[in-house]
């Protein structure tokens, strides 16, 4: 069986993201996806449209409790595209709306796929457009300037 192409086809990975390898826990009933994207390409911004080539890449983890009937970690590197003077994530397919993954942050906090679209790098939460100022969902406390398009 073709796990990639199908895993893939439902996660709804389109060039320049593939997955590098897919692993599997049979007795923990766990699986691990690795996704990566090819370099060199441009990514839609999520805030202006424009094309944009990514100015750095962050490590995501995103977790699905029954994806093919197993616990799922979906491991990513997501481009980080600059728009005016904030940093933002590329859009994930796997986060689209309905989607019953969740991103894992390094602070603990999980965040549901729609949530996780606003966020910024390293979860940041922003706050509305026309400020510069983000908050981070953990501590409240300032963490970033983001989003001024
Ligand atoms: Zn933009």
């Amino acid at each position: 069986m073709d796990y990639p192409a199908i895993f893939s086809a439902t996660l709804g990975l389109h060039h320049p993201w593939h997955i590098v390898s897919v692993t599997f826990g049979r007795d923990e009933r766990r699986m691990d996806i690795r996704l990566d994207v090819f370099l060199g390409n441009l990514f839609t911004c999520p805030c202006c449209g424009k094309p944009t080539p990514p100015c750095g890449y962050e490590e995501e983890t995103w977790f699905h409790e029954d994806f093919f009937g197993y616990a799922t970690y979906l491991n990513a590197r997501v481009p980080q595209l600059q728009c005016g003077t904030g940093i933002l994530a590329a859009d994930r397919p796997w986060s689209r709306t309905g989607s019953r993954f969740s991103r894992l942050l390094p602070n603990g906090a999980v965040v549901t796929a729609l949530a996780a679209a606003e966020l910024g790098p390293a979860g940041e939460v922003p706050v509305p457009r026309g400020t510069s100022e983000s908050r981070s969902p953990a501590s409240g406390q300032a963490m970033a300037i983001r989003r001024n398009c």
